[in-house]
């Protein structure tokens, strides 16, 4: 072909000096244009692959959060991007510089996980300005316009399995026509600052409140407000006191057959709470105590037999999915969705994309090696 030919012809002279410097000239122009847009550029949904992505995750302090940037991070590598990742350590203002430096530095698309979905307003709104795209990653950031997509779990679905979980171990049957045997619950919600906190709360107490209704479980604390049982910051050693606290208060003369607990690591606080008060034993027995994440600690505690469940939601999945719809806005294109009706943050229902939550026990520890989450020499 002639313009293979063309190329192979050495060329000297001036000429040539010329067109190696357009050619540098060109090549600066286009990794320019290939690198981040700088702060304040316009997004070009047509630019193709390239650029870097912020990635905003909450804590390290779990181990779910840990997984899910790195997940993201190789993820969003292997389709042809940079990647940004920065952890706010659970305070929120570190989370707003950071978004606010993603930002800055033109970052093409923003992945957040927020401290506080209710925070990231000021920040979103410069997002958009800077014509960034927002991806709220399983939590929804709450009162604003400027996020684009949500990519999540069914969250109310974790609630329902959690409390769905305790009415047959406790062997309740139908509400009000199973066994009349009266059982003691107590009940913690998770962050209030985060969205996901009432969709798992909503979930659980959909199942458990016709069963306080005919009595089948009683509440011995009356704490059956969200209000009274959320975690700030999920924090277990704040429900290991409030659990302290609920012991020594309501459970004197009585034991606490089981205790809906939204997240591993509140699960392990509750948990201590229980062995210090004398339960773990023979005579006395740890309660039906739930949990959130498969995290490596709850798990072994499950085979154990302390933790008694846990929800798998698979940071893997979760973190392709997120990758896919980034790819697709990247691209000018429609990413998929599977819910457009539910996730309303105050200012519009955001187009969401929400995967499936697992209920794990004793008896299907197994599928989370299976799945390739853990080896079996972790799980021993
Ligand atoms: C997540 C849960 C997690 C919790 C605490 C929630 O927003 O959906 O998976 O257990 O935060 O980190």
């Amino acid at each position: 072909m002639t313009h293979r030919t063309r190329t192979r012809t050495p060329l000297r002279g001036p000429r040539a000096a010329a067109i190696a410097a357009l050619a540098a000239l060109l090549t600066v122009s286009l990794t320019a244009c290939g690198q981040e847009a700088r702060g304040g550029s316009r997004y070009r949904p047509d630019d193709g692959k390239g650029g870097t992505i912020g990635l905003a995750m909450p804590t390290k302090s779990s181990e779910r959060w840990i997984a899910d940037g790195r997940n993201m991070a190789e993820q969003f590598q292997k389709a042809g991007y940079k990647t940004d990742l920065q952890y706010g350590d659970d305070k929120v203002e570190n989370q707003i510089a950071q978004i606010e430096n993603m930002i800055t530095k033109g970052r093409r698309l923003l992945v957040v996980a927020a401290i506080d979905g209710s925070a990231l307003t000021e920040v979103l709104q410069r997002a958009h300005d800077a014509g960034i795209p927002v991806i709220s990653y399983d939590r929804l950031i709450m009162g604003t316009e400027n996020v684009d997509y949500y990519a999540s779990f069914d969250n109310e679905r974790v609630g329902e399995l959690q409390a769905g979980y305790i009415v047959d171990r406790l062997n309740l049957g139908e509400p009000g026509k199973g066994s009349n045997e009266r059982h003691t619950i107590e009940l913690f919600a998770g962050s209030p600052d985060d969205n996901n906190t009432k969709y798992f709360w909503n979930g659980a107490m959909k199942v458990l409140r016709p069963y306080l209704a005919s009595g089948q479980l009683v509440v011995r604390s009356r704490q059956t407000k969200m209000s009274q049982a959320t975690t700030l910051r999920w924090d277990g050693g704040t429900a290991q006191k409030r659990m302290d606290d609920l012991i020594s208060k309501s459970y004197a003369e009585e034991r606490v057959d089981a205790v809906l607990s939204p997240y591993d690591g509140i699960s392990i606080g509750i948990i201590s709470a229980l062995k210090s008060a004398g339960y773990g034993t023979k005579d006395q027995p740890l309660p039906v105590v739930t949990g959130q994440d498969a995290e490596l600690a709850s798990v072994k505690s499950i085979i154990r037999g302390e933790q008694t469940q846990t929800v798998f939601k698979d940071t893997r999945k979760l973190a392709a999915q997120t990758v896919r719809m980034g790819d697709a806005v990247l691209n000018g294109k429609k990413p998929q969705v599977n819910n457009t009706s539910d996730y309303n943050n105050g200012k519009k229902t955001v187009p969401s994309y929400l995967l499936k939550p697992v209920s794990i026990d004793r008896t299907n520890t197994s599928l989370l090696v299976d799945e390739g989450y853990f080896t079996a020499g972790q799980l021993t």
